[in-house]
């Protein structure tokens, strides 16, 4: 099974739950991992059995990065808040960084990670 990572920052959660409702579908057939407050919010409103991490700031950005840097993730959709700084900016440089090294499909808002959701379903069915 694919692994997809989601992430969303505080003003971007209610958008996630939003973009994941409008995808769970296709969700379903995904291995899913999270940040905490992100992967615990998918799981209340639905049944996608996400797997969560730390909490970013705590340290589930750098627990991502480190499955992206073993190769256990597939694609990752990070709904960032481009307005408001954050005190864990060097976590998520560095997970944006590994998906670079890796050359690992990153959607960093909503419409990219349409696209990159259309991708991963069509190469789903072969
Ligand atoms: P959270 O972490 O899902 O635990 O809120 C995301 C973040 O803020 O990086």
């Amino acid at each position: 099974m694919q692994t997809i990572a989601l992430i969303a920052h505080d003003k971007k959660k209610d958008e996630m739950l939003d973009f994941v409702g409008h995808h769970k579908d296709l969700l379903q057939h995904f291995h899913l991992i999270a940040t905490r407050t992100t992967g615990t919010l998918i799981n209340e409103n639905y049944q996608l059995d996400v797997e969560t991490m730390m909490s970013g700031p705590l340290g589930g950005d750098q627990q991502i990065g480190a499955r992206v840097a073993t190769e256990q993730v597939d694609y990752v959709i990070f709904l960032r808040d481009p307005l408001t700084s954050q005190p864990h900016e060097p976590d998520i440089n560095a997970l944006l960084r590994l998906c670079d090294v890796h050359d690992i499909p990153l959607a960093t808002n909503r419409k990219s990670a349409h696209i990159l959701l259309q991708y991963a379903d069509k190469k789903l069915q072969g």
